[in-house]
């Protein structure tokens, strides 16, 4: 019975919303199309289609770097949380990632990008568009590494290994295995997110009581400006938490601490979940799936098929094409619309 009903939810392949993909439909609807909605260039052109899945596989270099750190930090808290965060081991780790990106940015800078097997492809975007990037790869590397090292030395680390030493249950986000499943949001009891998916997974969280919570979560970027309000998708991850344990968005007796750690500056910003974070972030949701409905045939959630393209405008802003991996797609698809 259980088999089947996760069978069958595997299957669906409803509209979902995170804070990844809201971000991308108001950075750029037809970015947002192009990554979300791949499959719907296969009735414009097949050729097109090829690209598109192609450009969607594309990684910037900064993306890499984020990619890269993310990996890195979770072998580092999984030795952390056995006890074998010995310098050898933390060097072996580094060196490991080390190797695997200049292989990685060697065969990315090789590929025929005609012949590429689109199924298969993965590269750079600043190769794939024939940009020579050489002098920045040990760079890039260090970039990596550096944000291990400034992780390392953030007043975090002391605490975490306390918590090991205490026992407490850890949980650190499998980067390179990402489980879907267990990044759904639990909706069943909100009417109006019955019927999409909500994805959201922390970096890390701890659990101290089943009544209190910590959540952490990192950035390989510089803090921007504004930090004095909760990033919303530390709300979201409160939010995630809650309707886990209480299957209802209140959060009663429930404690979560949550708090964000910029790598590059090794600044931390954590606040005490409110029952008003709650509230807002949940608000926030609704709307964005309604605005995201918008651009479905009927606004049918369950059959998630989009409008034409044409309904998903370009960015005014052209800045924001300057190193986006879709660029080609986008382009090539001008002359079908
Ligand atoms: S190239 Fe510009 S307009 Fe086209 S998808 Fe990218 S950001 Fe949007």
């Amino acid at each position: 019975m259980y088999r089947n009903f996760q069978h069958r939810h595997h299957k669906t392949n409803k509209l979902s919303w995170s804070n990844t993909r809201i971000s991308l439909l108001e950075f750029c609807e037809k970015k947002y199309f192009l990554n979300y909605y791949t499959f719907a260039l296969k009735k414009i052109d097949q050729k097109l289609r090829e690209t598109g899945i192609i450009n969607k596989k594309l990684k910037t270099l900064e993306m890499w770097i984020g990619e890269k750190t993310h990996y890195l930090i979770s072998d580092y808290l999984n030795l952390l949380k056995d006890k074998e965060d010995t310098d050898e081991n933390i060097n072996k780790i580094k060196e490991g990632i080390a190797e695997e990106m200049r292989y990685e940015f060697e065969n990315s800078k090789n590929k025929n990008y005609e012949e590429a097997n689109f199924w298969e492809w993965w590269g750079l975007c600043e190769h794939y568009y024939w940009e020579n990037v050489d002098d920045q790869l040990e760079e890039t590397i260090n970039k990596v590494l550096t944000n291990l090292d400034n992780f390392i030395n953030s007043p975090w680390i002391e605490k975490i290994k306390n918590f090991v030493d205490l026992k407490y249950p850890i949980y650190v986000e499998n980067p390179k295995n990402p489980d879907f499943e267990s990044m759904k949001v639990y909706t069943r009891n909100i009417p109006e997110l019955r019927d999409v998916s909500i994805m959201a997974w922390p970096d890390f969280w701890i659990r101290f009581s089943d009544s209190k919570f910590l959540i952490l979560d990192w950035k390989s970027w510089k803090e921007p400006e504004h930090t004095l309000w909760i990033p919303e998708q530390l709300k979201v991850y409160a939010l995630k938490l809650l309707l886990k344990r209480n299957k209802t968005p209140e959060l009663g007796n429930i404690e979560i601490e949550a708090h964000e750690l910029y790598v590059p500056s090794r600044n931390t910003y954590g606040w005490k979940i409110q029952q008003e974070d709650i509230d807002d972030i949940l608000n926030l949701i609704i709307q964005d799936v309604n605005f995201q409905k918008t651009f479905l045939v009927d606004q049918d959630t369950f059959k998630n098929q989009p409008l034409s393209s044409t309904a998903f405008s370009r960015t005014s802003d052209e800045e924001k094409c300057q190193n986006c991996p879709f660029r080609k797609v986008c382009e090539d698809l001008k002359a079908f619309e």
